[in-house]
C-alpha cells in the first residue's frame, strides 16, 4: 500500500509504497477514506534529532477516518464495512482517566509505549491503518468522512479546551481566538453553538479573518501589538473571560496575558513554542492558565453529534496521497484554508 512517511529529519514527507498491515489480536484494519494534516506534524517534523521521539519511518496522520476492512483475533462490536472516526489520543484503557473517556491524560501510555496513530504508531496517511482497539472508533453514521474527518483533532482539541472553561462563557461574557486556522475556525463555530459569549477573533492573515468572519465571529481584529488594546475597548475595558490561543507563540501570549480579563482563563492550546510567566507581576489577579491536550472519547461523540446537527462543519481543502508533501508545504506556508484533508481513494 503506499503510505506518506517521515523518514529523514529535516527532509520533507515522502509517498513510499509499504507493506499492507494485518490486524493483530484485539486489532481492527481500516481502510482509510480520510485523513487530515495537522499543524503538529509540521511541529514534529521541524524537530532537532536530539528532540525526536516518534521514531522513523513514521506513517503520518493523526486525524484519521476509515471503513473497518479487517478484524483481528478476538474483535467483537464493530462489523466489517462500518464508517468509523479514529479517537486518537490512545491510553491503557485501565486507569482512572482512561475509564472516564479522559485517555489524552493516560498517565500510563509513555511508560507503556502507548503512542497515538501517526505521533508514534503508523498513522492515517495510507490506504490502511491499524486502530490497536475497538474502543478508539467513534462510529460515523451517515456524515461524510472527508468533511469530518478533521473534527477527531481540529474540532476535538477546541472542544475539550472550551468545555473546560464552559462556566466563564455565559451570555455577556467575551472569548478571544486567536487563530483562525484549522483549530480556530472550529472552535469560534463550537463556541457559538454552546455558549453565550461573544467572540472575537485573531489572525495575521486578512483571508482567515473573512474566514473566521463567515463561520461565525462577533468582530476580527488582525493579530497585532495593538490587538489587546483593542480587546480591552470592544469589553469596556474588562477584557475577555477566556482567551483561547490556538498559536501559542510569544507573541500571542503576550496578547493573552494583555487581553484576559480579572479571574479570566487563557488557554494555551497551540504549541508555538512560546512560555507565559503566570503570577502576581504578569496575569491579572485570579487568572488561570491551561495547557489543554487533545479531548476526551465522550467528547469527540459530543463533537460529531454537533456536525450531524448542522452546528459545526470544517472548511477542507482535498488532496489526494501523493499531493500529500504538496498539502504539508501549504500548511507550513500558512495558506491552507480550514484543514487539508487527505484521500487516499483519489
Ligand atoms: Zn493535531
Ligand atoms: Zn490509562
Amino acid at each position: 500500500m503506499r503510505a506518506v512517511q517521515y523518514r529523514t529529519i529535516g527532509n520533507e514527507p515522502e509517498v513510499v509504497e509499504v507493506a499492507t498491515p494485518d490486524p493483530g489480536p484485539g486489532q481492527i484494519r481500516l481502510r482509510v477514506t480520510a485523513a487530515g494534516l495537522c499543524h503538529s506534524d509540521s511541529f514534529v517534523m521541524g524537530l532537532p534529532e536530539e528532540q525526536y521521539v516518534y521514531g522513523l519511518p513514521l506513517t503520518l496522520g493523526h486525524e484519521g477516518a476509515g471503513l473497518v476492512d479487517a478484524l483481528g483475533e478476538g474483535v467483537t462490536g464493530v462489523e466489517v464495512g462500518e464508517p468509523v472516526a479514529v479517537y486518537g489520543p490512545w491510553g491503557c484503557g485501565l486507569c482512572h482517566a482512561c475509564t472516564k473517556g479522559a485517555e489524552n491524560y493516560c498517565p500510563r501510555a509513555a511508560e507503556l509505549g502507548i503512542a497515538p496513530p501517526g505521533l508514534g504508531a503508523p498513522g492515517a496517511l495510507a490506504e490502511y491503518m491499524i486502530v490497536d482497539d475497538v474502543r478508539h472508533l467513534v462510529p460515523l453514521g451517515d456524515l461524510d468522512p472527508v468533511a469530518t474527518v478533521s473534527l477527531t483533532d481540529a474540532g476535538l482539541t477546541p472542544y475539550h479546551a472550551i468545555v473546560s472553561s464552559l462556566g466563564a462563557l455565559p451570555a455577556g461574557s467575551t472569548a478571544v481566538v486567536i487563530g483562525a486556522g484549522g483549530l480556530g475556525h472550529v472552535g469560534i463555530q463550537i463556541l457559538r453553538a454552546i455558549t453565550g459569549a461573544t467572540v472575537v477573533a485573531l489572525d495575521v492573515n486578512e483571508e482567515k479573518l473573512s474566514l473566521a468572519r463567515e463561520v461565525g465571529a462577533h468582530h476580527v481584529l488582525l493579530s497585532d501589538t495593538s490587538a489587546a488594546g483593542e480587546i480591552r475597548a470592544l469589553t469596556g475595558g474588562v477584557g475577555a473571560q477566556v482567551v483561547f490561543d490556538f498559536v501559542g507563540a510569544p507573541p500571542t501570549l503576550e496578547t493573552a496575558r494583555k487581553s484576559v480579563a480579572l479571574d479570566g482563563v487563557i488557554q494555551i492550546v497551540g504549541i508555538g513554542g512560546g512560555l507565559l510567566p503566570t503570577g502576581f507581576f504578569s496575569t491579572p489577579m485570579g487568572a488561570s492558565v491551561r495547557a489543554p491536550y487533545w479531548g476526551t472519547r465522550s467528547e469527540l461523540m459530543e463533537v460529531l453529534d454537533l456536525a450531524r446537527a448542522g452546528a459545526i462543519h470544517v472548511e477542507v481543502e482535498r488532496y489526494g496521497l501523493d499531493q500529500a508533501p504538496e498539502a504539508y508545504r501549504k500548511l507550513h506556508d500558512g495558506t491552507i484554508r480550514g484543514r487539508a484533508v487527505v484521500v487516499p481513494g483519489d
